[in-house]
């Protein structure tokens, strides 16, 4: 693709995604995509309810007015633009921090809507201006009930100790050793006006059953194109899962879909990631279809080859390690449909499935995303200048992209896929700070071996990389961006929620309070905050230490650790650097939020073909009507 046609709202970009390789593939693999990417696009409508339970009004009612307004009513823009970024962030929060956006619809605007559309009107007013509406889809502050004070919607009604309590009761846990089947993972607790607590299921006939049923439909039809057996196995078991919801079933799909390793088409459906619940169990909805790219796949299955030299060089305790790390499968991929919670923002890489007894006995599948990594590289190369020190441009033009896509592969191969947990040890335990202290473990695991000369023995460095160099680059980047950089994405006078953000300024505000500060720093130069580091060596080795802290911290299920460490590093942020990186980066007129169109793929005679939709506003106006039951 020559020329990226980039759709811009404020600081949101819009890129299309390149799919090139995908028109190769056999007539079959392309229709099993179709049929896939359909079951995605039928759980849009979960995803969106579960972020919070004003999104589907508040989507409904400006839907309406702004398809019975006129293009050149002055409300119609304003209109667009709320959309827009409704569309983008998946509903009222912020997609990264979670802070609740603020649409560009005044009291005035609101006013003039209440004359016409008087229903929507108190919908839209409601959802927008009420103090009942809460702030932050998810809540994880000490001290408050993160259960009654997040906007995401797994529980109505409940605090924390009732649903922790219910959960206790409900569950028994400790039945089932160690293998426990993720309870909680597909539910919504809610209290009726009796005080009793009812408990309903995403299934077929349970919750959200109309869309479940689409999804099944779907799937359905994706059988009967699977490239092998246990490709077959693993949507099999999917639908079975979906029939009752019984997370038992879901533990069994897990295991078909990550014994499937071989396919060329890679698929996530399903309830995945548990980052927006307080408690960290109840799982928003996502999907995405991919195909496999076989060189750099080739690339990435390196650090596979040498798993065990990362598992046993580890700095961290000999009895937190792993003595065979096992069934891990890596793979580069190109994206060609996505929905859900990975729509439209995309992550780098993904490593599955999230249960730790699975991964323990069965392996994991890592994917890099190489489609998403190089479309938004290019478009957010224009931020180099500001943010790093003159005497780092070169190296970091040189293997900025290099080591985000190896950092991405270590993080998830080496790093997710590591360590152990003490026999006993359950890992929920850690509670609200469970993602925060994964996600640092990973990334520390990452950093610490991107300096290491090993990797080009390993063939995952060319024999042409200066392996000094490249981790310096990387090393720069990520404590920039740890301590710096992210928070342009954070509202003015907010701390950290989110477990990635929160990981990212652990790592590096701990670094800088523990490291050498003649061998690394933060300095203002002309009233930026830019990082300096003298000794490369010495960066490592504390990395190298925190991590064996924050494995320790995993391994033995120390809650009270993990707390102080997250709140210490990870969660305040610092007022005037702050202020400072939101003017730097405002001059930059630069997108915070980096989106991509959704491929979409249609069939044709016996054949499928991916169309770039006309744009974002029409596609997902689209998406709205025809995913919507
Ligand atoms: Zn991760």
């Amino acid at each position: 693709m020559n020329t990226i046609k980039v759709e811009r709202l404020n600081d949101i970009a819009i890129l299309p995604l390149d799919t090139n390789g995908f028109e190769k593939l056999e007539p079959s693999k392309k229709k099993l995509a179709f049929h896939l990417a359909q079951a995605g696009l039928w759980g849009k409508m979960i995803c969106l309810d579960q972020m919070s339970k004003h999104n589907i009004p508040l989507l409904d009612s400006l839907t309406d007015i702004y398809s019975k307004t006129d293009k050149e009513d002055p409300i119609h823009q304003k209109l667009y633009e709320s959309l827009f970024m409704l569309f983008t962030h998946g509903g009222i929060y912020h997609t990264m921090s979670g802070e609740k956006i603020t649409l560009p619809l005044s009291k005035e605007d609101l006013n003039l809507l209440s004359v016409s559309y008087p229903e929507q009107y108190k919908i839209i007013d409601y959802v927008l201006n009420s103090e009942d509406v809460p702030a932050f889809r998810t809540v994880q502050n000490e001290g408050v009930d993160v259960v009654k004070n997040s906007g995401v919607n797994f529980y109505e009604g409940l605090t924390t100790k009732e649903v922790e309590e219910f959960r206790k009761n409900e569950y028994k846990l400790e039945q089932y050793g160690e293998e426990i089947p993720p309870f909680g993972f597909n539910e919504k607790l809610i209290k009726n006006d009796k005080g009793e607590i009812k408990r309903e299921v995403i299934s077929l006939h349970g919750l959200y059953g109309k869309y479940v049923e689409k999804i099944i439909e779907s799937l359905n039809e994706a059988l009967k194109y699977t490239e092998n057996e246990k490709q077959h196995n693993s949507i099999a078991a999917l639908i079975e899962f979906y029939k009752t919801g019984d997370a038992k079933l879901f533990d069994k799909y897990s295991i078909a879909w990550t014994l499937d390793q071989s396919s060329e088409i890679y698929f996530i459906n399903g309830l995945i990631e548990s980052y927006d619940d307080p408690l960290g169990i109840g799982c928003t909805f996502e999907s995405l279809i991919a195909f496999k790219n076989p060189i750099q796949t080739e690339k990435v299955n390196k650090i596979i080859e040498n798993i065990q030299w990362f598992e046993d060089n580890l700095p961290i305790d000999k009895s937190f390690k792993k003595e065979k790390a096992n069934g891990l499968s890596a793979s580069s991929i190109t994206v060609v449909s996505m929905a859900g919670d990975t729509s439209p923002v995309l992550p780098l890489g993904v490593n599955l499935p999230n249960s730790d007894w699975i991964r323990k006995k069965h392996g994991s599948k890592s994917v890099s995303l190489a489609n998403v990594d190089s479309s938004r590289s290019g478009y957010e190369s224009v931020l180099r200048e500001a943010l790093y020190l003159p005497q780092y441009q070169s190296i970091i033009n040189q293997y900025g992209d290099l080591t985000s896509g190896l950092h991405t592969d270590l993080h998830e191969i080496a790093g997710h896929g590591s360590g152990k947990v003490n026999p006993g040890v359950n890992t929920d335990v850690l509670s609200t700070y469970y993602s925060t202290i994964e996600e640092c473990r990973a990334d520390l695991v990452a950093l610490y071996y991107i300096a290491d000369e090993k990797l080009k023995e390993f063939g995952v460095f060319d024999s042409s990389v200066n392996v000094k160099e490249a981790a310096l680059a990387k090393y720069i980047v990520y404590l920039t961006n740890g301590a710096v950089a992210q928070l342009r994405r954070v509202k003015e006078g907010n701390d950290l929620t989110q477990a990635h953000f929160r990981n990212r300024q652990l790592i590096s505000n701990w670094i800088f309070n523990h490291a050498n500060p003649e061998k690394v720093r933060m300095i203002k130069d002309h009233g930026r905050y830019v990082v300096e580091i003298n000794d490369l060596e010495h960066v490592k080795e504390m990395f190298g230490i925190l991590l064996a802290e924050i494995q320790r911290i995993k391994s033995e299920g120390d809650f009270e650790a993990a707390r102080d460490i997250v709140l210490k590093y990870g969660t305040k942020v610092n007022p005037i650097i702050h202020k400072e990186i939101i003017e730097r980066i405002a001059k930059l007129n630069l997108a915070t939020v980096t989106g991509f169109l959704t491929p979409e793929l249609v069939e044709v005679d016996n054949d499928v073909i991916i169309v770039q939709p006309e744009s974002f506003m029409e596609q997902q106006l689209r998406f709205y009507k025809e995913y919507k039951l």
